[in-house]
């Protein structure tokens, strides 16, 4: 018998008619003879409805009491699927994470899964049942409630899938699988029939939330492959796996615009060592992702001082600023500056490796059309660049056109 982990996003569940849908498809692999586990997300809307009420009540809301608020979202949809399948005649039952055996580290909001027992899980299935899981959440060895960072549920799918050792990992969304950029951003996108992890894994860190990227960085420690598709059709979708060689022979496999960073800008700081140390040291206490890092050079006014600008994601900037204020006087910074209308576009691709010329061709198109690059990051596979918010979109569908066509 196959074990099947087949995992539905907010869209997907996102009302009682959308449920039926997915319990009658789960029902069809069930009645195949399958071993199926179902993980949901919470229903689509739900998750930023909770983060506003707690917002409404103070801006920077503990984060113990937001993952006991945000678990809520995933406990919902979980029973409402389980009623589901029962109104087609199906025996099935609703776990919690910690249920089914996901103990995290503490981080609450960010939390990282340690190990998975899923004892519960195995018997579950063993007696028949179609055992469905809360997405995003967890527990810590002390019981208390975590969640995996937004689009979690794809890591709880695929980390369960790992412990299964499941036959087949099906993630079910709102697009016939994973394109060439978002395909609400750039009607000439294309779907890909497979990418590799790699690629996959920097799209996805790098805005395109079709996945989200620490589920694929578990996908590929543990060789989980897995199947992005539509829950509203039947349409093959893409196939996320390992690298092949032919991966190479496509300069750029991808575009992708994240419009939920910040950049922060630390005007006249000292310029001696230790000092970028110990502001990054701080924000990694934190718990905030610093991505992108520039120090242009030193104003020779006296006193030798740098302009230092980073960005982070969006969420965390008011946390990142209230660390950065409270070393204000320490390091003694002249002037903090955030920036939220920001958008970093990125190319993405492994043929970039022995194809020169990729990041020059996009900064001639970025030229083309007037749109002007504030700060620049590259990798072996990818390059990036901040521009202007509002310029974002025009500047993604050039950079497809010139790399992947209309
Ligand atoms: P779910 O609720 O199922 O987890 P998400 O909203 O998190 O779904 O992710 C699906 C969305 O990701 C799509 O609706 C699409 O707009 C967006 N997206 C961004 N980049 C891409 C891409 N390269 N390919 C497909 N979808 C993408
Ligand atoms: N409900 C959570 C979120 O909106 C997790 C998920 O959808 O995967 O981020
Ligand atoms: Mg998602």
């Amino acid at each position: 018998m196959a074990v099947i982990v087949q995992k539905f996003g907010g869209t997907s569940v996102a009302n009682p008619d959308r449920i039926k849908n997915v319990a009658e498809r789960v029902a069809k692999y069930h009645r195949e003879g399958n071993q199926i586990v179902v993980v949901v997300s919470a229903m689509s809307g739900v998750t930023d409805n909770l983060i506003k009420m707690a917002r409404a009540l103070m801006p920077l809301p503990s984060e113990r009491e937001m993952d006991m608020l945000l678990a809520t979202g995933e406990q919902t949809t979980i029973a409402l699927t389980a009623i589901a399948l029962h109104a087609l005649g199906l025996p099935a039952i609703s776990l919690t994470g910690a249920q089914a055996g996901i103990v995290t580290d503490g981080v609450h909001t960010k939390a990282k899964i340690n190990n998975i027992t899923p004892k519960k899980v195995h018997a579950l299935l063993d007696q028949g049942h179609v055992v469905i899981v809360a997405g995003f959440q967890g527990q810590t060895m002390e019981g208390q409630i975590t969640t995996l960072g937004r689009g979690g549920s794809d890591l709880t799918a695929i980390a369960l899938a790992a412990a299964l050792k499941a036959e087949l990992c099906q993630i079910y969304t709102d697009v016939d699988g994973v394109y060439t950029a978002d395909p609400r951003l750039v009607p000439g996108a294309r779907k890909l029939p497979e990418i590799s992890y790699d690629e996959m894994l920097e799209l996805a860190s790098l805005g395109a939330k079709v996945m989200q990227s620490r589920s694929v960085e578990f996908a590929k420690k543990f060789g989980v492959v897995f199947e992005v598709r539509s829950s509203l059709n039947d349409n093959p979708g893409t196939i996320v796996k390992e690298e092949t060689p032919n991966n190479e022979g496509v300069v750029i496999r991808g575009v992708s615009l994240d419009k939920n960073q910040a950049k922060i800008t630390l005007v006249g700081v000292p310029d001696r060592p230790g000092v970028a140390a110990h502001i990054f040291k701080a924000i990694a206490d934190g718990n905030v992702n610093v991505d992108m890092i520039v120090q242009n050079i030193s104003h020779n006014d006296g006193a030798p001082a740098t302009d230092l600008s980073f960005t982070v994601d969006k969420p965390d900037l008011l946390k990142a600023r209230t660390i950065i204020e409270s070393l204000r006087d320490k390091i003694g910074v002249r002037e903090i500056l955030a920036d939220e209308k920001i958008g970093k576009l990125s190319i993405v691709g492994v043929g970039m490796r022995s194809h020169p010329g990729v990041a020059a061709k996009m900064f001639e198109t970025l030229a083309s059309i007037g749109v002007n690059i504030d700060m620049i990051s590259t990798s072996e596979i990818k390059v990036s660049v901040i521009v202007a918010l509002d310029k974002g979109e025009q500047a993604m569908r050039a950079v497809h056109e010139a790399f992947l066509g209309k």
